[in-house]
This record gives C-alpha cells, sequence and structure tokens, in this order.
C-alpha cells in the first residue's frame, strides 16, 4: 500500500485542528499537525497524536452488538437496524410515537448526525430530540443568548481579566489555553473558580 497524507479535521474536541492523516499500510497511522491550517498553524496537542490508539484498540466498538443469553454476539448493521424498526413500531403502536426519545451521542464530534437524528425523530413523530449537549451546551448557549445575544469570543489581546469557572481548559481546548497563557504573561488577571 502506498503511503497516503490526508489533510482533514481532527473531531475529538471543539478546536477542530487541521491535521494530516498519514497512512503507510492498514493498522498503521500517524496524525501530525497541519501547518497550512489557517487556525490552528500545526498545533496538534497529545490526544490528536495519539488518536491512532483509539482507532486501531482491539476493543473498539466497529460492528453492532445483539445482547444474547450467553454474551453478545456481533450482527450486520441489517439485522440491527431492523430490530431497532420492529422495537420503535411496537413502542409506537402500544404507547403512541412520544414515547420514544431520540439521543443523539457525540461519536468524536460527526456533527451531521444531528440533522439526520431530528429527521428521523420529525418522520417517527415524537418531538423528543436529545444529545449530549442538552445537558451543558443548550444552558450555556441560551444563557449567552439571552445575556449577549449570541455566543461571545474573548479577545485575549485586549481583555484586562478573565474567570474560567469551572473548567479545566488546559485539557478540554488546548488551543484556548495556550492563547490564556500567553496573555497571562502579558498581564491578563486570571481568576479561576474550579469546584
Ligand atoms: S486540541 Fe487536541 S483534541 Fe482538540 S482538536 Fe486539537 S488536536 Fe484534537
Amino acid at each position: 500500500m502506498d503511503t497516503h497524507i490526508t489533510p482533514t479535521i481532527c473531531r475529538i474536541c471543539k478546536e477542530n485542528c487541521g491535521v494530516l492523516v498519514r497512512q503507510a499500510h492498514e493498522g498503521d497511522l500517524r496524525i501530525m499537525g497541519n501547518p497550512d491550517h489557517p487556525l490552528s498553524k500545526g498545533f496538534i496537542c497529545f490526544r490528536g497524536q495519539q488518536f491512532s490508539d483509539i482507532r486501531n484498540h482491539p476493543e473498539r466498538l466497529s460492528k453492532p452488538l445483539l445482547r444474547q443469553k450467553g454474551g453478545w454476539k456481533p450482527i450486520p448493521y441489517e439485522d440491527a437496524m431492523d430490530i431497532m424498526a420492529e422495537k420503535f413500531n411496537r413502542c409506537r403502536k402500544m404507547y403512541g410515537a412520544q414515547s420514544v426519545a431520540f439521543l443523539k451521542g457525540e461519536a468524536l464530534k460527526h456533527q451531521e448526525i444531528r440533522g439526520y437524528m431530528k429527521h428521523l425523530a420529525h418522520a417517527f413523530g415524537s418531538p423528543n430530540y436529545m444529545s449530549v449537549g442538552s445537558l451543558c451546551h443548550q444552558s450555556l448557549a441560551m444563557g449567552h443568548g439571552l445575556t449577549y445575544g449570541g455566543i461571545p469570543k474573548p479577545d485575549f489581546q485586549k481583555i484586562k481579566s478573565a474567570v474560567l469557572w469551572g473548567t479545566n481548559v488546559a485539557v478540554s481546548s488546548p488551543r484556548l489555553f495556550s492563547r490564556i497563557r500567553k496573555a497571562v504573561k502579558k498581564g491578563l488577571k486570571l481568576v479561576v473558580v474550579d469546584p
């Protein structure tokens, strides 16, 4: 197999850094920062670098599993869809469409799943759509929307002080963290509330 280098973005966290994925053969994947990406400019954090460990992990779930007596059995996607359709339709027949809630996971930030899931819930007849963002992001977006009219982005070149409240940006947003660290070196007063 020839070596391929593919420019893409890292989807592990919301920074979405530009990365280059180099694949020499199946199982040999290297991920590097992309120096040509306009925002991340070659930055890549430890998690992004090690993503191939997740991809190649022997216990990574790569096909549907059906729980049966005695354990889990791999099944084809077509069978998994048939089983789910049968169960959904049974719920709708017995209790009405609104008895079913659709919860979207955040599998490495494939945001397009949101659209598919909403369409599915709508077509099924249920208004009950949730995502992981229902726990935290929606309240953040609503609070900022009501207070500022949108989600603001601080300008670390200009602000004089900042409060980090219940967030560990060193881990969750490494590029934001490096901007904050630069600003602190230039005199930004940083208050951290760490519950
Ligand atoms: S900060 Fe790390 S985990 Fe987040 S997108 Fe960039 S490389 Fe990926």
